[in-house]
């Protein structure tokens, strides 16, 4: 096994039919980038800077964050590198960073939120991202957003900013793709407006799926209504698919869900064009793919979405595998 995946380390993702799709990695840090080439990544689908901010006790100068941008991207050697701004709030907190105590901190000021109603702080990092843009495949997405409003507001500050380096003559990529997370179901719901105006999705499932089904994806008493196979995930899901396409944008997925078994098949009948996972699953999925027809598995896509359960959904691909 472990020799059939050292094969396909630097091969592409193919299905057995021929389409090629995107194998990505998920990481945390610049010194994640080397491991994740090192385990067939073709891209970074998410790497999530909050931990950038965690791992200091102030807010990191746009020097900072330029130099571990620039790593990343160095690694990732031209590969697409998709980093995404602050997501902080919710079950993440800064110590530096006095945030107003609320009753449901999953529901309040987080994430693109907080960023909105810190602008400071986020032209910092939207800074530093123009200034690391110049040493690779940068593309910049945000989290959480909930309306087309918030995408506008936050692609304003990030044009703004780089009008004003261009002022200042400082070199940048001009042509940095913007996407959005749709991990709330407004987003999804209204993916084909948001599909004029951003560059890619990435579906958050992580917390698609505790907002879809309202249940705290923390909290072991509901754990059983956290269900990736939901048909009204999948629904959601390939909603956000045929918008994307529709305006000839990609779609891709950053949740857990883009590297689980059962999930794969699904969605790469559905359409996924990318799929982000943790670095170590990336051999066994690009194995997994190799041996799926995408067109067999769009041929069930619409029997899978017309099941009643997640339990039927796993079943059905279950019997398929
Ligand atoms: C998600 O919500 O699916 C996601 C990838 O983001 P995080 O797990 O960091 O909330
Ligand atoms: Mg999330």
């Amino acid at each position: 096994q472990k020799e059939i995946w050292a094969k396909l380390k630097n091969e592409p993702t193919v299905t057995s039919d021929g389409i090629s799709v995107e194998l990505a990695a998920n990481i945390g840090s610049p010194k994640d980038a080397a491991g994740a080439v090192e385990n067939g990544a073709e891209a970074v689908g998410l790497y999530r800077t909050e931990f950038l901010y965690m791992g200091s006790d102030d807010f990191p100068t746009e020097q900072e964050q330029t130099e571990a941008y620039s790593a990343v991207l160095k690694a990732m050697g031209g590969k697409p590198t998709v980093v995404r701004t602050l997501d902080i709030g919710g079950d993440k907190e800064l110590s530096y960073l006095d945030l107003p105590k609320e009753q449901n901190p999953f529901l309040g000021l987080r994430a693109i939120r907080l960023c909105l109603e810190r602008p400071d702080m986020f032209r910092t990092q939207l800074r530093a991202l123009l200034r690391a843009s110049v040493h690779g495949n940068l593309k910049i997405m945000f989290p959480m957003i909930a309306t087309l409003e918030e995408f506008r507001e936050a692609k304003a500050l990030f044009l703004e900013e780089q009008t004003k380096l261009a002022e200042e003559g400082i070199p940048f990529s001009p042509t940095i793709e913007i996407g959005i997370m749709v991990e709330i179901p407004s987003t999804a719901v209204m993916a084909d407006q948001f599909a004029k105006e951003v560059d890619f999705f990435s579906i958050g499932t992580n917390d698609l799926i505790q907002y879809t089904l309202a249940a705290d994806r923390m909290n072991e008493n509901v754990s059983y209504l956290y269900q990736p196979y939901n048909p009204a995930i999948l629904r959601l899901v390939k909603m956000v698919i045929d918008a994307a396409h529709k305006e000839g944008k990609w779609a891709g997925m950053c949740g857990e869900m883009a590297g689980d078994e059962i999930a794969i098949p699904v969605l790469l009948g559905l359409g996924l064009d990318e799929f982000s996972m943790s670095a170590s699953s990336i051999l066994k999925a690009r194995e997994q793919i190799s041996q799926l027809s995408k067109i067999e598995m769009a041929a069930h896509s619409e029997a899978i979405l017309s099941l009643a359960t997640a339990d039927e959904v796993k079943a059905y691909v279950e019997k398929l595998l």
